[in-house]
């Protein structure tokens, strides 16, 4: 516990980690933020918290922080501290050079769900008012991209439709491709009392999750499917509601698109949609499916959450839209209970989805193509915007290896370990003739770096974020930023040199533009954020005071629409040369790629990212618990220790990637969403063998 004596302040904010959004007080003494106390009205959490939000903050003043801004000519060269001005004027001198060079499309952003929702907002108008193009992207296009497609098809909203609080009302809970104890773990001990309460429970996983089995609770069904099969699992499910009459034909009747659902029925009725036909394919015997589309559909109320197991793969799309489906067909939507819930990974995917910085959506998932909403963007900031979409995070890459995308400004996101392929990404940020990263720390993608500009911790700024469940909560400033600068200031500032005025002093103006534009934030502001501690949107004049549950009475498109989903397998397959498949997820005690809690008391907890391969596969190998283990892939190859477990079915092997050194998007491929392009981190063929110690 890092408890330094009486604090002098107490500053109500949000966890900067997951997407539950907890609200904390920050105790300060001097500069210093002492203690983080759950704070008990807080809307997600109700005085509870995790691990990394309650002692998970001392990466604030972690000594690695980079406080001075620095230039280099060229990646080889040392870097060279600087002034604010100086390095802010160097950046928009080389991305105007670059332009005048490579034409104005040549340049491009990158935002990250780190950064608050007015930071997020900010990029994107950077690159499109003072870049002039649309090449702004996110780091949900890694996660939930596929979440923001597949929802706006089906029930015409990117986002989840329920509040946490909601699972206390549910009968039949299913978990697919997400490990909420470990991810989110606020609303894990939340899912688990509900559990203990007599809900049942089905998980949908290749690994048998902490949620399988614990202290007074067991999942009524574990589908443990073959990774990369999801869309199988869920049209056997839909095949087994169809075909045993367990649709709730009267809220399709009055709620969705006829035509639609009797194709979709069509569809999963065939019979290589049955349980029979798909228990080959996804290694789930036919009874485990038929029972827990039973017990879901027969739920007086049945809620689905989700995550990134979901959204990870090249069916990424097919599997949410599959999972909208599935509530449409047996009425789980418009009430509390129900629902489909995104897990969102970190603490503002919602919010920089909402906020649009993608290249094909302006904020409040409006597509650049349509005039109406340019000609009201282009008033408000006295430019034309495209009416192309732009490029995303892999096409920036791939046109930085053809030669005609060469400067990148990326805030709050390190796309040299989190995004796959690390060597196809190096290459294309060599490739690049300016890359500015604003950042905590010097992190990987920085070692190609040419200008550095300090972030902002949470701690450090004002702002908002937005949870899974479409919470705006505040961000609130507990102590001054240590580089002198706040994150928005410095967009701000280079947005200033390059020639496009910005002229904000608070990030509330930000938040009153995004409400000026945005229908569903029309009524966010931070009067109103401090009035009603937050606010889930849409809050607007239909609903003044936020909305809990989404699509009551009639969906956000009117009807909602079933959507054909077939099962298309993986071009990621086992061979005799890489027989096993690897999947990946995190641990309660670390986030993401670690940046910060490696830098506080937990790393203690987790110095190391291991390989969890089932004991039949080990022995097959030779491999006994903690050996060293060389782990190669179609892209490239890494090692780590191993830990033998039965927690992974024979034939898959799973590793976290918490750790720089452990290499894991080293070996994941360039496979990605057919819709969105999020990559297919979940599903890479692997060969694994035992190694000497490296
Ligand atoms: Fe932070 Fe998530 Fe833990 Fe809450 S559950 S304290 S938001 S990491």
């Amino acid at each position: 516990v890092i408890e330094k004596g009486q604090a002098e302040k107490s500053v109500l904010t949000v966890c900067a980690y997951c997407g539950v959004g907890c609200a904390f007080k920050a105790e300060v003494k001097g500069n210093e933020v002492v203690r983080m106390v759950p704070h008990k009205d807080g809307g997600a959490n109700h005085g509870h918290s995790c691990v990394k939000g309650r002692f998970a903050f001392g990466y604030a003043t972690h000594p690695d922080r980079i406080t001075t801004p620095m230039i280099r000519h060229s990646i080889d060269e040392p870097w060279q501290k600087v002034s604010w001005e100086e390095a802010i004027n160097h950046a928009a001198s080389e991305f105007r050079r670059i332009q005048a060079k490579h034409g104005r499309d040549s340049i491009g952003g990158i935002t990250s769900s780190r950064c608050t929702n007015e930071e997020t907002y900010l990029v994107q108008k950077l690159v499109r008012a003072a870049f002039g193009n649309n090449n702004v992207d996110t780091c949900a296009r890694v996660c939930h991209s596929p979440t923001g497609y597949g929802l706006k098809q089906t029930l015409g909203e990117s986002a989840g439709t329920q509040t946490f609080d909601s699972v206390m009302d549910a009968d039949v809970i299913v978990v697919i491709g997400a490990n909420p104890t470990d991810g989110h773990p606020v609303f894990g001990s939340q899912l688990k009392r509900r559990l203990r309460q007599g809900a049942k429970l089905i998980v949908i996983d290749p690994r048998r999750i902490d949620l399988v089995k614990g202290p007074h609770f067991e999942a009524a069904y574990h589908l443990s499917l073959r990774p990369g099969t999801n869309v199988a699992v869920a049209n056997a499910l839909a095949h087994t509601i169809v075909t045993e009459g367990l649709v709730n034909e009267a809220f399709v009747a009055e709620r969705c698109e006829d035509a639609a659902f009797r194709q979709w029925c069509d569809f999963v009725s065939l019979p290589e949609n049955s349980p029979e036909a798909m228990a080959e394919i996804t290694g789930v015997p036919a009874e485990a499916l038929r029972g827990a589309a039973r017990l879901y559909a027969q739920a007086g109320n049945g809620a689905i959450y989700y995550g990134l197991g979901v959204t990870e793969h090249s069916q990424g799309s097919t599997m949410v839209m599959a999972i909208a489906n599935l509530a449409m067909a047996t009425g789980n939507i418009g009430r509390a209970g129900v629902g489909v819930n995104p897990l969102r990974g970190q603490n503002n995917v919602q919010g920089s989805c909402d906020m649009g910085s993608f290249p094909h959506e302006l904020p409040g998932y409006r597509h650049v193509s349509d005039e109406g909403t340019r000609a009201l963007f282009e008033g408000e900031w006295g430019v034309p915007i495209g009416d192309e979409p732009g490029l995303r995070i892999p096409n920036m890459f791939e046109a930085a290896l053809d030669g005609s995308f060469k400067g990148l400004y990326c805030e709050g996101e390190d796309i040299a370990q989190s995004d796959p392929n690390t060597q196809h990404v190096e290459a294309a940020l060599r490739a690049m003739e300016c890359v500015v990263v604003q950042d905590l720390f010097l992190n990987e993608t920085a070692k190609y770096a040419h200008v550095f500009l300090p972030g902002s911790s949470f701690l450090e700024k004002d702002g908002t974020f937005t949870n899974a469940e479409r919470r705006i909560s505040r961000v609130r400033k507990a102590m001054p930023p240590m580089a002198g600068k706040a994150d928005w200031e410095v967009t701000v500032a280079l947005s200033n040199a390059l020639g496009y005025p910005m002229n904000y002093t608070h990030p509330s103006e930000i938040m009153d533009e995004i409400a000026r534009l945005t229908p569903t934030f029309t009524g966010v502001s931070y009067d109103r954020l401090d009035a009603l501690g937050s606010i889930q949107w849409p809050c607007n004049a239909d609903h003044p005071d936020g909305t809990p549950i989404m699509h009551v009475g009639e969906f956000v498109r009117g009807k909602g629409r079933f959507m054909p989903t077939r099962y298309v397998a993986t071009e990621e397959r086992v061979n005799k040369r890489f027989p096993l498949l690897l999947t990946t997820g995190r641990i309660l005690s670390q986030y993401n790629v670690g940046a910060q809690t490696r830098r506080t008391g937990n790393a203690a907890w987790h110095a190391e990212d291991r390989l969890e391969i089932h004991p039949l596969d080990a022995e097959d190998r030779g491999i006994a618990d903690g050996d060293w283990v060389g782990i190669a892939s179609r892209a490239g190859e890494t090692v780590l220790r191993a830990r033998v477990t039965e927690r992974v079915q024979p034939g898959v092997v799973y590793t976290t990637f918490h750790h720089p050194e452990s290499g894991a998007n080293v070996i994941t491929t360039d496979n990605s969403d057919w819709a969105t392009n999020c990559p297919e981190y979940k599903v890479t063929a692997v060969q694994v063998t035992q190694v000497n110690q490296p």
